[in-house]
């Protein structure tokens, strides 16, 4: 029979079952508070959910995991990986506490072109303005021993661009990157989770070993490492609600 698993993740107890099978990558937007007037509410969650679903994770015999180890068989525990995309300021300013009290990696994809601005894209289709990165925060959090993928220089809809002008979003943000912090930049994040083909091609030969995507799932040594699937998580919504009251309800 084939399970649904609710499309976004919020707590543990539905994807306990999922979590078995693979290595889950979570994908965090925002951690703060989330503005009134916003469009994808979902995507911002609070400090204090983040807090909660660390320990929740934590105490389940999870431990944190890399991207690079994702697609490596015959590792003991449960692992999970943490991976935020975009290079917030908040995700700076309020996972950087949780994540060190427990030990825990993340990997922050970012768009080296907005560093220390805000989020460009977003605004063009109505989305609240938020602070990114700056440099100086991004040479904290690789001093603080997480790690930075690049999430293309502008983060472009790749398979809208001429496979020339994808080309430089996918090179071009690596080797900025890399020479701005002195730091490998092996992952990619496809923003909006946008990819073909040849625009894969592109980021292999660019040199990456991982490749993020958006689609909803776990990974095996049987996933291709660059199009890893993820799982959004998400500010609960009515409908993880409503589930979450049935099974209460249940019990
Ligand atoms: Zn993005």
């Amino acid at each position: 029979m084939q399970v649904a698993w609710p499309e976004n993740y919020h707590t543990l107890a539905p994807f306990r079952e999922l979590f078995n099978t693979g290595v889950p990558i979570l994908m965090y937007h925002k951690i703060a508070p989330r503005p009134r007037r916003v469009r994808l509410k979902g995507l911002y969650v609070t400090p204090e959910t983040f807090v909660r679903q660390l320990a929740e994770l934590s105490e389940s015999g999870f431990v944190s995991s890399s991207l690079a180890e994702v697609c490596q068989d015959g590792q003991a525990a449960p692992r999970v990986v943490l991976t935020f995309d975009d290079g917030f300021h908040n995700v700076f300013r309020n996972a950087l506490a949780p994540l060190a009290e427990r030990g825990w990696r993340a990997l922050q994809f970012l768009v080296p072109q907005f560093i220390g601005q805000m989020n460009q894209w977003d605004l063009r289709e109505g989305e609240a303005p938020e602070l990114l990165m700056d440099a100086a925060e991004v040479r904290d959090w690789l001093g603080a021993g997480h790690a930075i993928g690049s999430h293309s220089l502008t983060h472009a809809r790749l398979t809208r661009l001429t496979l020339r002008d994808a080309r430089e979003e996918i090179f071009a943000s690596k080797k900025k990157l890399e020479d701005d912090f002195g730091a490998a930049v092996e992952h990619f994040s496809y923003p909006y989770g946008d990819w073909s083909e040849p625009v894969r091609e592109l980021v292999m030969e660019a040199g990456y070993r991982t490749a993020c995507t958006t689609q909803f799932g776990v990974n095996t040594p049987a996933t291709p490492p660059l199009t890893l699937h993820r799982i959004t998580v998400r500010h609960p919504t009515r409908t993880l609600r409503a589930l979450k009251r049935k099974l209460l309800g249940a019990i």
